[in-house]
């Protein structure tokens, strides 16, 4: 069988990927390379530390990008981190549509959050789920522009940047990566609503069961 080409990122010429260009042939090469795996669920201890860098961006690297890609697909989800499937690497990918409905389709290994200047926040309190607490919704804060910098599955520099429901998105899978979920940053009484919801609710995909 021939082996699969990796997938090369486009960079424009500030440096940033374009993440927007062909993005339902690039998922569907993805998600047809890969296995979908179930999810794990908060309370995981694996979705409640930091991941390790990735240092190696061969075979493995790709092949697990591509099994996020099904597993994402399986869960409907518009990202995900690599401990949401069990595996201790900052990796996260995302097919996302922004405040203006364009789609965004790709990965980010070692991601970084930029600091932005707390002035030039905008903050947006829309709703946010996650994958791995099924079911539940819960309003949370969050500025609606957003920078990582990080690697391409191939080791080079890349940075993505986001506007409205992508920015979340970006924010969002960047601190799964540090051990953090969105449930983290609700108050403690939003955020056992969010457990009573996951609680009360069926997923509609496969889950890790916790011990
Ligand atoms: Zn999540």
């Amino acid at each position: 069988m021939a082996q699969q080409e990796n997938q090369v990122t486009p960079i424009d010429d500030e440096g940033w990927v374009v993440d927007t260009e062909d993005c339902e042939a690039r998922e569907l090469a993805y998600r047809e390379a890969g296995t979908s795996r179930p999810i794990t669920v908060v309370g995981n201890p694996v979705l409640h530390r930091e991941c390790k860098d990735v240092t190696e961006f061969g075979e493995e690297l790709a092949q697990l990008i591509n099994d996020m890609f099904a597993s994402q697909k399986t869960a409907e989800g518009v990202g995900l981190a690599a401990n949401q499937i069990g595996v201790d690497a900052k990796v996260f990918v995302y097919d996302c549509p922004d405040d203006d409905g364009v789609r965004h389709t790709g990965v980010v290994v070692n991601p970084k959050l930029v600091e932005l200047p707390a002035g030039s926040r905008v903050l947006d309190d829309s709703n946010e789920g996650c994958l791995s607490v099924p079911t539940a919704y819960a309003s949370l804060a969050r500025p609606d522009y957003a920078e990582v910098t990080g690697q391409d599955a191939q080791g080079n520099p890349i940075k993505v940047r986001g506007t409205g429901y992508f920015a979340r998105c970006l924010q969002h899978e960047t601190d799964h990566l540090y051990g953090y979920l969105y449930i983290d940053r609700l108050s403690k009484r939003d955020r056992k609503d969010a457990l009573r919801q996951m609680a009360e609710n069926t997923p509609r995909y496969p889950v890790v069961a916790n011990d």
